[in-house]
């Protein structure tokens, strides 16, 4: 049975609340230290949370008392776990630095945060897609100079709407990619309460989401070479983000065109139901048992559905039919605080320990 001790760095926040959730009742993971800035230090996790509790379910009994460590002392913090998730609301530099500072003791981290996705031997994994970056490790750890220490990261929300389902289709050939994205007004940290503006509205601008929704899938679908990840440049992409008075879940509706014969429709589908990864050929506790799946029905999958869907970590695929410009185009749904977020940030960490990454 595998026991680790785990730490959240920015346990207060809005993120830090959904990894306090999910690691709860988690067969391997155990909290034993939450930390965040200075203005919580010394505080009980209860009181620094209770008037900005943003979670459906209660703040977990086992936290509440539990006291609030500085983030910036990280000796301390790094002597009571073996690995942390991470997600601070700070400058990125300093972000990458307080990172480090974590590997430098030792201590593992698995990043929410966008400050070292483009580190080239910093691995930013889905584990059902590029579980194999992971060993770039070895080379991080040689820079650093560490033994355990190391920081992986999971990528933007936004492109874990529209990347999986796209991920198969590359074997048969597809080598170009328009993606619409639109996407929850959770993925900006808010709620209708706090952002009454989106009611009935709707935004065509995300600040810097277009980029990495361009950027970051060339990382992803990438390959080691020597002691770093090379971006693929074997695949196009062009995106569009809008925000959408939704609360949780990003819809993308996507068109994909192939190098050579085109599938048909069948294969297509075919290829998405039957496709595994590395995550569920392990079995892993948050993995779902099936990563993606296509619903026949001409008004599926809807945003309610597909945010249930194996516990809001499954991909939703609906409406596969052929284009007149591109060769096919879909639509496709994830959560993006669960997959999207923290609960692929924790799908990670199960990979990392389970790949013998995190030790405890
Ligand atoms: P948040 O609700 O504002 O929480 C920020 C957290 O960072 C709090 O725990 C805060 O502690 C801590 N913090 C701030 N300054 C710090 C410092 N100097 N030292 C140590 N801890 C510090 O932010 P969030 O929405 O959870 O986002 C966290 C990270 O996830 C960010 O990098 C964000 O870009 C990323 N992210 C968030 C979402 C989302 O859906 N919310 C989506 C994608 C990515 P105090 O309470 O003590 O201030």
């Amino acid at each position: 049975m595998k026991n680790y001790k785990v730490g959240i760095i920015g346990a207060t926040g809005m993120v830090g609340q959904r990894f306090a959730t999910l690691l709860e009742n988690h067969p391997w993971f155990t909290v034993t230290a939450l930390a965040a800035s200075k203005r919580s230090a010394g505080k009980t996790y209860k009181e620094c949370v209770e008037s900005r509790w943003a979670m459906t379910t209660p703040i977990p009994k086992a936290m509440e008392d539990m006291i609030i460590l500085d983030a910036a002392n990280v000796e301390e913090v790094a002597s009571k776990v073996d690995f942390v998730f991470c997600a601070v609301d700070m400058p990125k530099d300093q972000i990458r630095e307080l990172e480090e500072a974590y590997a430098k003791a030792e201590c593992p981290v698995v990043s929410n945060n966008s400050a070292h996705r483009h580190t080239p031997d910093v691995p930013m994994v889905i584990p059902e897609i590029n579980a194999d970056h992971i060993k770039i490790i070895d080379s991080q750890r040689k820079r650093l100079g560490t033994k355990k220490g190391f920081v992986a990261v999971k990528s933007n929300c936004s492109l874990q709407s529209y990347v999986p389902a796209v991920h198969p289709l590359r074997e048969l050939g597809c080598n170009k990619v328009l993606a619409c994205t639109y996407q929850a007004i959770s993925g900006a940290g808010k709620t209708f309460e706090r952002w009454p503006e989106m009611v009935d509205n709707l935004i065509p601008y995300i600040g810097g989401e277009e980029e990495k929704s361009e950027k970051e899938p060339l990382k992803i679908w990438g390959h080691i070479e020597g002691d770093q990840i090379v971006d693929t440049d074997d695949i196009a992409i062009t995106s569009q983000c809008l925000r959408v008075p939704v609360s949780d879940g990003h819809t993308a509706a996507v068109f994909v065109s192939f190098d050579g014969e085109v599938p048909s429709e069948e294969k297509i589908i075919e290829t998405w139901e039957n496709y595994k990864g590395r995550a569920q050929e392990l079995e892993l506790p948050s993995a779902p048992k099936q990563f993606l799946h296509y619903f026949t029905e001409p008004d599926q999958p809807q945003i309610k559905t597909a945010r249930t869907l194996e516990h809001g970590m499954a991909i939703s695929i609906g409406r596969l039919r052929p284009d007149t410009q591109y060769d096919m185009k879909f639509v496709c749904m994830s959560h993006n605080t669960l997959r999207g977020a923290a609960g692929g940030a924790v799908l990670l960490a199960e990979l990392l320990c389970a790949e013998g990454y995190i030790e405890n």
